[in-house]
């Protein structure tokens, strides 16, 4: 490694280095500080994740252990707290959809998925949370290394967010340690993705690297939703992370755009990068049936009855410029779509704008929580 690089300028992350893979531009966007876009799905992951830290931090002398049911008592009380923090946080995001409360109990029942799993490597045998008692929750504290910790390479270079690092019990013993990773999300039918795959080995080397005399160390995904246990036994991708760091260097101008159904779909970038709309309109990319992006201004408007005419603006050439076009179409407004929409037909009524997950029915657009309404504005030079 050439040590006189400034390493202090990037850092590679697992989830940094997949953007990365899937599209350099859209890992280029996210470092512009640009305004960032709240999802309930990671919502929910932080929920989980810090009602998990809570838990297992729970000091259990100041905790009336004897009532029966004490452990969902404080559960719930931990987890309300986080869902309330979440919430607030989500709702402060200047673009964010709809928080769905709906979603509270099954996230809570993802955390109690979380702590069998836990429960299970203590080497305990509870089925129910309201049988957990003091000493068996203090097991589960006892093989608690790390909860909730930064990894960094030596050199600062790669970095890595560390949920858990438990001790590996057998038989009443410590035989080695297990870097956990919860996931929240959706687990997988047989194997783990190959990202998550990574994600995992790297986590793993970044702890026997700042470990040197470190036990035998295996690596797990833990999926709270079906408290199912993924092990990973991958070779190291450490090598891998600095060969991507490297090209990860911070630039003036964009990185490529590697536009695909994949890296498109779920872009939170899309108002601030040209390449997926010249690739709709090549025919590159499908623009979507039900739900759809589009680039449009905005042709009348009544709030009152909460409609609206918009005309497509094709891209004309590389760099985000528009031009006008035919193809117009009407719209249904209502929620925050509708509010912005007026706060832009009065200060800036010509403005170019991305419609972001417009559902359409027939040719009527129908735009409400679900979808945003931005300014188009492709960024062609970083800005910071
Ligand atoms: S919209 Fe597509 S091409 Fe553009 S940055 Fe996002 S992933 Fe890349």
């Amino acid at each position: 490694m050439d040590e006189k690089i400034d390493f202090h300028t990037h850092q590679l992350s697992p989830s940094s280095w997949n953007r990365f893979e899937e599209c350099p531009r859209k890992y280029w966007l996210s470092k512009q500080k640009l305004p960032k876009k709240a999802s309930m799905p990671a919502s929910i992951g932080t929920v989980i994740h810090n009602s998990v830290e809570d838990i297992c931090n729970i000091n259990l002398e100041v905790v009336n252990t004897d009532k029966k049911g004490w452990f969902d008592e404080v559960c719930t009380d931990i987890f309300q707290k986080q869902w309330s923090k979440e919430k607030k946080t989500f709702l402060d995001t200047p673009r964010h959809s709809k928080w769905k409360d709906e979603l509270r109990d099954k996230s809570f029942q993802g955390l109690l998925g979380a702590v069998k799993i836990l429960l299970s490597k203590a080497g305990l045998q509870i089925s129910e949370t309201s049988e957990i008692s003091y000493n068996s929750w203090k097991s589960v504290q006892k093989i608690i290394i790390v909860n909730e910790g930064t990894l960094f390479s030596e050199c600062g270079r790669i970095t890595g967010r560390l949920d858990l690092l438990v001790s590996e019990i057998k038989e009443g013993k410590t035989i080695g340690w297990i870097v956990a990773d919860l996931k929240t999300g959706k687990p997988p039918e047989l194997k783990l993705d190959n990202k998550v795959s990574r994600q995992l080995r790297l986590y793993r080397d970044l702890v026997a690297i700042n470990n040197p005399n470190h036990p035998p160390l295996s690596v797990e995904g833990w999926y709270s939703n079906n408290q199912k246990v993924y092990i990973e036994t991958g070779p190291s991708v450490i090598n891998q992370a600095f060969e991507a760091w490297q090209k990860m260097s911070p630039s003036a101008l964009p990185f490529q755009a590697t536009p695909s159904e994949k890296s498109c779909s779920f872009c939170e970038w899309k108002a601030w990068c040209p390449s997926w709309w010249i690739a709709v309109n090549d025919g590159i990319l499908t623009p979507g049936k039900m739900f759809r992006d589009e680039v449009a201004k905005l042709v009348r408007f009544d709030y009152e009855s909460a409609v609206a005419l918009f005309e497509r603006l094709p891209p004309d050439g590389d760099e985000g410029k528009l031009q006008n076009s035919d193809y117009r179409f009407g719209a249904f407004l209502k929620d925050r779509p509708l509010e912005k929409l007026l706060e832009i037909s009065i200060d800036k009524p010509d403005a170019e704008l991305f419609l972001g997950s417009i559902r359409f029915d027939g040719k009527t657009a129908h735009l409400g929580d679900w979808s945003e309404i931005i300014q188009w504005n492709p960024l062609n030079n970083s800005k910071i």
